[in-house]
């Protein structure tokens, strides 16, 4: 399989490695066609995009698809986060078409919109009966795919097995992508009872 496009990456704005421009010199090497930088959601207590730093960081990301037109596209996109047990994220819809590509995805560092969703993703996915927390968990993200318009979930699976054929069937139906991610963690894929 040739891979042409990433459409996740994180920067030194959020919690990745790089600055911008080393990160797209590395795509190009690769031989990719195209790259989106997708900094996370605001409200990723560790590293979320907030504020004003939004648009500095539209900005950087224009600057070097300017800078590196003709060798590669690059895009801005964002790893929003799952606020919310009825499908809110974390991007304020006025702010959607910001992004060339929007990704939505579970973290632990994900803060949740009320006192109940930080109740369930904080301590009751953890504690309740796991194939309960996978089923609510599964049923929040078809909630956030069905509700706005992402273009992928990320790694689904993060911390806690997903109901995947379900998720999948739903993700079909959006023509949402779903990310297959190996890294540690990020992928339990199956109820651990
Ligand atoms: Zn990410
Ligand atoms: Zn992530």
């Amino acid at each position: 399989m040739k891979i042409v496009s990433d459409c996740h990456t994180h920067t030194v704005w959020s919690d990745g490695k790089q600055e911008g421009d080393a990160l797209v010199r590395a795509a190009i090497e690769k031989g990719l066609k195209r790259v989106v930088i997708t900094e996370h959601g605001p409200r990723h207590l560790k590293a979320g995009l907030r504020g004003e730093r939004i648009d500095g960081w539209l900005r950087m990301v224009d600057g070097l698809s300017k800078q590196y037109a003709g060798q590669i596209e690059v895009l801005p996109g964002i790893e929003a986060n799952l606020v919310s047990l009825d499908g809110v994220i974390d991007v304020p819809t006025d702010r959607l078409a910001d992004f060339a590509v929007v990704g939505v995805g579970y973290h632990l560092s994900g803060r949740g919109m009320r006192f109940i969703d930080n109740l369930f993703f904080q301590i009751g996915r953890r504690i309740s009966n796991k194939a309960a927390a996978s089923r609510r968990m599964t049923d929040a993200m078809i909630a956030a795919i069905e509700k706005n318009a992402v273009s992928f979930v990320t790694h689904p699976g993060h911390h806690l097995a997903l109901e995947y054929g379900r998720l999948a069937a739903a993700a079909a139906r959006r023509g949402t992508a779903l990310e297959i991610s190996a890294r540690r963690g990020h992928l339990v894929l199956a109820l651990k009872m």
